[in-house]
């Protein structure tokens, strides 16, 4: 090794660590991240004399959802889809209907929980696609406040957060209008 070397050599390692260093978080790249999908469904049955509250955002409508918490079937499709992209079960394991203390509780405080034990297994939310299915009423006046009711129980930007609805074309209990159902696809990377 020639004596010019070996004072160059140290000088061209540091500075590849400190290129390196800039470039892969500036590059899209993160080592030892892991991207994991989840899928999640519901459906819930109309019945009078409840609101109708959809990704957190009460829409005014004749009828609202059967269920034991709020009945928000959006959110709970992308509970279950977030719960499946980390292997942690579902929705109905964590909070089942029979527990009592959440009778009645805000679906938007089930995604801030969800998120937690998401935290717990070093994930967050990379991005969430989901869809309404119902033949009415109509959801477009309401979707811009519901992705960011969602975003913000996620801890995430609403641009990261789709939501869209479409008709059954009048085809079984949705077509007739009986319900509501949702389904989602949640995307999170894994530290
Ligand atoms: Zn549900």
């Amino acid at each position: 090794m020639s004596a010019g070397c070996s004072v160059r050599c140290p000088q061209r390692i540091l500075a590849f660590v400190i290129w390196i260093s800039f470039v892969i978080p500036h590059s899209g790249f993160i080592i030892c991240a892991m991207i994991r999908c989840g899928i999640g469904y519901d459906i819930h049955r109309f019945v009078e004399g409840r609101k109708l509250v959809l990704g957190g955002v009460e829409i005014p409508y004749s009828r609202g959802l059967e269920g034991h918490s709020d009945a928000d079937v959006l959110a709970h499709a992308i509970a279950d889809a977030l719960l499946g992209a980390i292997s942690a079960g579902d929705i109905g394991q964590h909070f089942p209907d029979t527990d009592k203390s959440i009778r009645g509780i805000s679906s938007i405080e089930i995604l801030k929980r969800v998120n937690e034990l998401l935290a717990q297994k070093s994930a967050r939310v990379v991005n969430i696609d989901a869809t309404l299915l119902a033949e009415e009423p109509k959801f477009a006046p309401h979707v811009e406040a519901m992705r960011k009711v969602i975003a913000d129980a996620l801890g995430t930007s609403d641009s990261n957060i789709s939501v869209k609805a479409t008709t059954n074309e009048r085809l079984g209990p949705i077509g007739r209008g009986e319900g509501i159902a949702a389904m989602a696809v949640a995307t999170v990377e894994v530290e």
